[in-house]
């Protein structure tokens, strides 16, 4: 696919927790992980597919460059005035990597500011040209066993570790986005082994806490796929303040996200 067109599956208008400010985000399809407690299943394969209850039923659509800047360009007063901008998210962004480094070019060159939200989970002689064009990365880390990381997302943790120290070795702004899945991620070893790994980093200073919840399960069913989640509860308020409480030994600034 040429570098001016790709496939998105949503874009998310006034959106406040993708980032500073009132956002914009688009959301690219396609992400090498395959995550049991994935929230956006219909991003996860990188073309369009069926999907029960769309227009159309299909979800996913290809979009120039230009379409996409049409659309983010009607939000710029909001930008301005929140000091927000424009995220890009997915599944994993990066995935398409032409059209998200075409579409950070043009976004440079009319000042907006930007943020990729990504696993990292991509060799980095694709991720490293996206490095400087970037303002903000919201960036995944979730299990630091590697067999474990492969266990769950079907991925060696190997690309994300790499690139993330990368960001930090360039000064990049960094916000670490970790997962709260019950019996997954929350265990106390992990949460030491990720919060050791920031804290050898120099400039992270936010780590975002996104509890698992369930409002995916129906996505799962007009996809016709199954959710292998779908018995598992959402944390507690109280197990997500003990996550938050492990991680402030390794950093202060720490906050639960609930969107
Ligand atoms: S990395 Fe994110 S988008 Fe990809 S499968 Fe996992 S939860 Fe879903």
């Amino acid at each position: 696919m040429s570098r001016t067109c790709g496939i998105i599956f949503d874009i998310k208008r006034f959106a406040i927790h993708d980032g500073p400010g009132i956002r914009t985000t688009v959301f690219l399809k396609g992400c090498p992980m395959r995550c049991p407690w994935c929230h956006n299943p219909e991003s996860q394969n990188k073309f369009p597919e069926p999907i029960k209850g769309n227009k159309n039923n299909v979800i996913g659509e290809e979009k120039t460059v230009a379409d996409i800047m049409q659309e983010i360009e009607k939000e710029v007063l909001f930008y301005e005035e929140s000091k927000g901008g424009v995220t890009f998210s997915g599944g994993e962004p990066l995935e398409q990597a032409e059209f998200l480094d075409a579409l950070l070019d043009e976004c440079r060159k009319k000042e907006i500011h930007t943020a990729v939200d990504t696993t990292g989970d991509i060799p980095p002689d694709i991720f490293n040209p996206i490095i400087d064009k970037t303002d903000l990365f919201l960036y995944d880390l979730k299990i630091m066993d590697d067999s474990e990381h492969i266990k769950y997302t079907g991925e060696s943790n190997r690309f994300t570790l790499q690139n993330l120290k990368t960001l930090s070795q360039k000064g990049k702004r960094i916000i670490i986005r970790f997962p709260v899945i019950p019996g997954i991620t929350d265990s106390e070893d992990n949460i030491k082994a990720v919060g050791m790994f920031i804290s050898s980093l120099k400039n992270i200073r936010q780590i975002d806490l996104l509890p698992y919840h369930r409002i995916a399960d129906s996505k799962y069913k007009r996809l016709e796929r199954e959710n292998k989640m779908r018995k598992v509860m959402p944390p507690t308020d109280k197990s997500m303040n003990e996550v938050k409480r492990l991680f402030k030994k390794y950093t202060r600034n720490v906050e639960i996200r609930k969107e």
